[in-house]
């Protein structure tokens, strides 16, 4: 099972992604994840992606296609991934259908997480994770049960995303509506693509991911 988790800085695509993996043995494919380790470890990706990431724009194709490229040859995508945050520009979806044909297959579902734009900018305002196991959290809609203690691993420290800020927030949401939302049409027209209510509350986005995973056909 290969899916893409589509949708809108915000959207929900990181929580849900960590939701299905266990239910589905997938691995959760993050290219978001993956630069803001090479960020971390001042890898050459690391260095060129920085600024980019910072001011909210999207790094060069040929790099996360590289990066995405590299990581589903690792054997536990053998059973499957999710990507989340990869495609977003048609370049990168046209690169990643050829990766798959050449192995002999192709991505099985492209799930779309619809968010009204007004409600993303709170949502990536309040968000912020675990340190330890990544876990993700929100301030409103999703705090830990015990203030400042992970539901999942204990842990204490949590982090909030440099480009969660507010100055850099309306490039992303730019970048999505210029580069990526162009990716809708595209998988429609494979027949591939569902559309799920973002707006609901995190169980019930969860029910209608794996509604989207289990049906037949597409939008
Ligand atoms: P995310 O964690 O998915 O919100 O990604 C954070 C930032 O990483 C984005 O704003 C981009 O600067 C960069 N990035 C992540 N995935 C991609 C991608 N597929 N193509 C280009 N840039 C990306």
């Amino acid at each position: 099972m290969k899916l893409i988790l589509l949708g809108p800085p915000g959207a929900g695509k990181g929580t849900q992604a960590k939701r299905i993996e266990k239910d589905y043995g997938l691995v959760q494919l993050s290219t978001g994840d993956m630069l803001r380790a090479a960020v971390a470890a001042g890898t050459d990706v690391g260095r060129e992606a920085r600024d980019v990431m910072t001011a909210g724009r999207l790094v060069p194709d040929d790099v996360v296609v590289s990066i995405i490229a590299e990581r589903i040859d690792k054997p536990d995508c053998a059973k499957g991934f999710i990507l989340d945050g990869f495609p977003r520009t048609l370049a990168q979806a046209e690169s990643l259908d050829k990766m798959l044909s050449e192995k002999g297959g192709g991505i099985d579902r492209v799930i779309e997480i619809k968010v009204d734009p007004d409600a993303l900018i709170e949502r990536i305002a309040g968000r912020f994770s675990c340190s330890g196991c990544g876990a993700a959290y929100h301030d409103r809609f999703n705090p830990p049960k015990v203030a400042d203690v992970c539901d999942i691993c204990g842990g204490t420290k949590f982090l909030r995303r440099p480009d969660d800020s507010a100055e850099t927030v309306g490039a992303r949401l730019a970048a999505y509506d210029d580069e990526t939302a162009p990716l809708l049409p595209y998988y429609r027209a494979l027949g591939v693509l569902r559309s799920v209510d973002g707006m609901a509350g995190i169980d019930e986005v969860t029910r209608g991911v794996r509604g989207a995973i289990n049906g037949a056909g597409g939008d």
